[in-house]
């Protein structure tokens, strides 16, 4: 029994530990840690490593594709210390660089205004070329790595970017400007199906930095290919954790669901027939006939409504692709940001924000 349990425990499928309750020795059993058999190997751990500063922040992980074999690789990214982990073609991982210092893996990079992204990211390098499609074997190690690595840092899936995604070049005799499109590196990572084989649901669904202006495309077919229209869209119907309340399911009324604030102004009711009404323009008589199945929100404000001059983003700002952010499409469906394709909100859709 004793060598099952040590089995079972050194699998890595479980966390024990051995204490001391009122002088009897006990095994307690701890969370599973985790499930997936990952080993990091050091064997090509960079000589660099000890001088690498520690990074402060984690912000996003970076995928890139080693554009050549591993073999070769290795030495390569050993020497320089440029990254943090290597995926090789049989689904080995390597550690290169300590996962808390910085490696050097982007170069001149920029995401979401943040500029050299090594200070704030991960860089996992996996043996293979940006045009092909990766092994099974590193479908799996990869996944195991993202998913412990995510979990350490608290980086969300649409944090999950790739090399070409962040890299941009300065200036040069084709270019007059900052320019996206300086590499193609990992670009099969913002593929929707293989992000779904590495567990990743989200991904970013446009070039925040474009947007803004602060570069301009140099790469059409790489834009094309790291932003494709999201499929999931308009999904925002089944269960959502951030689904706003309903009027007379269960007998629900303005006051059980709201309270006191039932006619505050930061109370939004959204009626079936299209009208969007703020409480404090309900009297307890209007609270009292609102039909079955109007949608509430509590402590929320209309942020705006969507023009083509004023897309989703210049009404929401960051927080435009967020789960508690909705948006009121003019066929009266609600989507959650998360759900939410910016470029197919259509004119007219209203914005619901948090208020402050
Ligand atoms: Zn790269």
């Amino acid at each position: 029994m004793t060598r099952i349990i040590a089995i079972i425990a050194h699998s890595g499928l479980f966390f024990s530990r051995r204490i001391r309750v009122r002088g009897v020795v006990r095994w307690v059993w701890l969370l599973p840690v985790f499930a997936e058999a990952l080993t990091v190997s050091d064997a090509w751990v960079s000589p660099r490593n000890p001088e690498r500063a520690l990074r402060e922040e984690t912000r996003y992980i970076v995928l890139h594709t080693t554009e050549a074999a591993s073999s070769s690789a290795l030495q390569k990214l050993q020497r320089r210390g440029e990254a943090h982990y290597l995926v090789d073609e049989t689904g080995q991982v390597f550690r290169i660089v300590d996962r808390h210092r910085v490696a050097y893996h982007c170069g001149r990079s920029m995401w979401d205004g943040h500029t050299n992204l090594d200070r704030i990211s991960i860089g996992i390098e996996v043996a293979g070329y940006h045009d092909r499609d990766i092994e099974d074997p590193q479908y799996h190690a990869l996944a195991a790595l993202l998913k412990k690595l995510r979990r350490i840092y608290s980086v969300p899936d649409h944090r999950v970017l790739t090399h070409s995604m962040v890299a941009y070049g300065a200036p040069n005799r084709w270019h007059s400007r900052d320019h996206r499109g300086r590499k193609r590196c990992g670009m099969q990572f913002a593929r929707d199906d293989v992000r779904r084989r590495l567990g990743l649901r989200r991904r970013p669904l446009f070039d925040p930095d474009v947007r803004a202006g602060r570069l301009i495309q140099a790469d059409a077919e790489l834009a094309a290919a790291l932003f494709p229209p999201s499929r999931s869209y308009p999904a925002g119907r089944g269960p959502h954790p951030a689904m706003p309340l309903v009027l007379g399911r269960d007998g629900k009324t303005p006051v059980s669901l709201a309270g006191s604030k039932w006619n505050r102004p930061c109370t939004l009711y959204f009626l079936t027939d299209g009208r969007l009404v703020g409480g404090d323009t309900l009297s307890e008589k209007d609270a009292r006939k609102l039909p079955v199945d109007t949608r509430v929100w509590i402590g929320y404000r209309v942020g705006g409504m969507v023009t083509t001059k004023r897309p989703a983003f210049a009404i929401s700002g960051p927080r435009w692709d967020a789960p508690d952010t909705f948006y009121l499409l003019p066929d009266e469906t609600v989507i959650p940001g998360d759900l939410a394709d910016e470029r197919r909100i259509p004119d007219g859709t209203r914005v619901l924000m948090r208020a402050e």
